[in-house]
């Protein structure tokens, strides 16, 4: 009797088609709380990112949302660990119907103190890794004509600030490298979008505040009030949730002619 209980509300309860996604940047930040929304969706997932607390941070989420999540540390600088996490993630979980290229690193610098190394680390993390990642899951998503890509990019997709060079240009190349795969994915029930949030209380911006402090010469309260919040027509950070809610809504069959979009989460930002 309380297994034909269970079975019954099961079936009620239970989303009809587990979904699967990959994260990466999946332990921290904007990219944990989507993955808290996904787990909390029923989705089972592989989450990439090199906290130290990732296996605890998935025995979490799996535990709490009865859901299967894997971690990796695959160095998202590395093409190889890339496509080994995607081929041993669909090995394990089956194919993805969601990839979720969020990994994402800052520097902030003027152009004749860039570090030459740092502008190689952005871009490769901000930008190569996606390119290696779309590869890696396209061939399943085109088989089984059905995948969701959301690139998580940024207000700096679509407009500049001044010692970003290699932030901005990442950024703008993944809503460019966006609007191409949503071209090519179109006639294989493939959508492609990217996510440009403006200011978001994370970690990666916690770091910002203090390099943005010493790189104007001004303190970290000038540089959230003068600098990070003083375009946006809404002078608030967007909570972590809202873009794990965007990105969710992007999974669903309601968005499925959105695709190639640049969808702006920026209290009004690049409205100017
Ligand atoms: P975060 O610092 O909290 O998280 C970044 C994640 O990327 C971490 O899990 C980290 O381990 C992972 N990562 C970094 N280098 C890696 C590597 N080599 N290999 C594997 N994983 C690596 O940052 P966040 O604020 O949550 O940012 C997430 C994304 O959102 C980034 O792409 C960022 O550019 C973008 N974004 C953030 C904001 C914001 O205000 N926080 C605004 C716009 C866009």
């Amino acid at each position: 009797m309380k297994s034909f209980l269970r079975k019954s509300l099961e079936e009620k309860y239970l989303p009809m088609t587990t979904k699967t996604a990959l994260i990466t940047g999946g332990t921290s930040g904007i990219g944990l709380g989507i993955a808290t929304k996904f787990a909390s969706e029923g989705f089972n997932l592989l989450l990439n990112g090199l906290e130290k607390e990732g296996p605890d941070i998935c025995a979490d989420l799996a535990k709490k949302y009865a859901v299967k999540v894997i971690y990796s540390n695959a160095n998202l600088l590395k093409p190889t660990e890339i496509t080994k996490m995607i081929s041993d993630g669909e090995a394990s979980l089956g194919g993805f119907d969601v990839l979720v290229n969020n990994a994402g690193i800052q520097f902030v610098a003027p152009i004749e103190e860039f570090p030459d190394e740092k502008w190689e680390m952005i871009i490769g993390i901000n930008l190569s890794a996606s390119f290696y990642s779309c590869k890696a899951v396209w061939k399943g998503m085109k088989a089984r004509k059905s995948g969701r890509i959301i690139n998580i990019a940024s207000a700096h997709g679509l407009v500049a600030s001044e010692f970003k060079s290699a932030y901005v240009a990442a950024k703008h190349g993944l809503v460019g490298l966006t609007k191409v795969l949503a071209l090519e994915g179109g006639a294989f029930g493939i959508t492609v979008n990217a996510i440009c949030p403006g200011y978001v209380k994370t970690p990666l911006v916690d770091k910002q505040i203090s390099d943005q402090a010493k790189a104007h010469g001004i303190s970290e309260e000038e540089v959230v009030n003068k600098i990070m919040l003083s375009e946006q027509a809404i002078k608030q950070f967007t909570p972590v949730p809202a873009i794990a809610d965007l990105a969710f809504y992007l999974t669903g069959d309601q968005s499925k002619t959105i695709t190639g979009a640049s969808l702006s989460i920026d209290g009004g930002w690049t409205a100017h």
